[in-house]
């Protein structure tokens, strides 16, 4: 399998960020976008025009199109125009303030640039009622980012805009007070940044990421990976290590600390592979940073931390190559795509999709590991493929490994 990037990575909206006296950029773009707001909706058409991606609780509203008998279903951003946007707000008793819009970045080619706003209320439907002739519905990022098709660079750009809004809109509610004095903080620059109101104070805050090491400490004498269970992953999934990095640690030394705290084994050799952001964790972190990492095993012997991990085992080669299971994301994707499509319907209520990964029917693999929209595949389908005595972080031919 070729990806481009990783998922969540590749973001089509934010490969250049116009130069500040451009029609595009966000200082420019929010100008124009202040001064058209009270006149909504007889405005005339902006150029650039403005397009709005609503949030409600950290979910992006969406749409189903294409699914029948024999297709699987495609879910679509849902875009609303401004004066959508303004009407939304107002059924939730809010009027449309400039503020509350997020930069998002332009589309050029489209004279477009585009925004998020968060519309959480306290009464939820699954369904916004007010565009249900439009069959939009919010879902969950992650499930969202189960049903994506991989191979389908639309859907992995979309993943990506949705990714990055869900974070910036989730630090925005988690820096309402400045952590200085307390004072309210203030959005700067069209949402990128923020500023405390306090004149005696003026602390600049910008979005905050959280980095994670991830690895798969490998055994190199007999050819085996480490491959580990927490108690909340679904029955049969097996997955690398992973950890906070802790202040004042290097990414080498977080990486042998969490493979020492949690399996007691001693790592090594520390190579980097690959970075992914990773914006489907809890609200309270907006946005993980990946970064993942071959770890040479030093020591053999297994003593699983059990506040931790629920277990760790080497598994052999050809059993971690069983375990790539593409039948099985398929068969997730599908039935998530099918659910996000029955939601955007208004039949399906549930936002619960705890059980995609649990396929109950035909043959089944003793175990698997994360699907291609987790770095975690990644690491484990190199090793698979390039065998222990060659996983490195510079690209080798035929092997697209630094492009991620
Ligand atoms: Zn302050």
């Amino acid at each position: 399998m070729n990806l481009r990037t990783h998922a969540f990575a590749g973001n089509p909206l934010r490969s250049k960020t116009p130069k500040s006296t451009d029609s595009f950029s966000p200082s420019s773009a929010f100008k124009s976008l202040k001064a058209l707001i009270p006149s909504i909706p007889n405005h005339p058409a902006p150029s650039p025009d403005f397009k709005v991606l609503p949030f409600s609780k950290g979910r992006p509203l969406v749409f189903s199109s294409g699914g029948d008998a024999s297709a699987t279903p495609l879910w679509h951003l849902g875009w609303v125009s401004l004066s959508d946007c303004k009407a939304l707000l107002n059924t939730r008793g809010v009027d449309l303030d400039e503020n509350s819009l997020v930069y998002l970045g332009p589309k050029v080619e489209e004279d477009l640039v585009c925004w998020a706003v968060d519309v959480s209320s306290q009464e939820e439907h699954g369904v916004v009622l007010e565009l249900t002739s439009r069959k939009l519905c919010f879902v969950e990022l992650r499930t969202l980012m189960v049903a994506a098709d991989w191979e389908d660079q639309r859907a992995m750009d979309e993943l990506a805009i949705a990714g990055h809004a869900r974070a910036l809109l989730e630090w925005h509610k988690v820096s309402r007070f400045c952590g200085a004095c307390g004072g309210s903080t203030v959005p700067k620059e069209a949402g990128r940044r923020k500023q405390c109101s306090n004149e005696a104070c003026k602390k600049r805050v910008y979005p905050r990421v959280d980095p994670v090491v991830i690895m798969l400490v490998i055994d190199r004498e007999n050819d085996r990976a480490l491959l580990s269970r927490q108690a909340r992953f679904v029955p049969r999934m097996w997955s690398c290590l992973a950890g906070f990095i802790e202040p004042g640690e290097s990414l080498e030394e977080a990486v042998r600390r969490e493979t020492w705290e949690e399996t007691g084994i001693e790592v090594g050799e520390v190579v980097y592979h690959s970075s992914q952001p990773w914006p489907v964790g809890p609200s309270s972190m907006p946005c993980q940073l990946m970064l993942g990492f071959f770890a040479f095993a030093k020591t053999l012997d297994i003593n699983v931390d059990k506040e931790e991990l629920e277990d760790a085992q080497w598994h052999s080669r050809e059993d971690v190559k069983k375990a790539v299971s593409f039948a099985e994301y398929r068969k997730a994707q599908r039935t998530a795509a099918s659910k996000i499509e029955q939601m955007c319907k208004g039949v399906e209520r549930s936002q619960s999709l705890s059980t995609d990964f649990n396929v109950e029917s035909g043959e089944l693999a003793p175990m698997f590991i994360p699907g291609p929209t987790a770095i975690a595949h990644h690491l484990i389908s190199t090793w698979v493929d390039q065998g222990s005595g060659n996983v490195h972080s510079k690209q080798q031919p035929g092997v697209s490994l630094s492009n991620l």
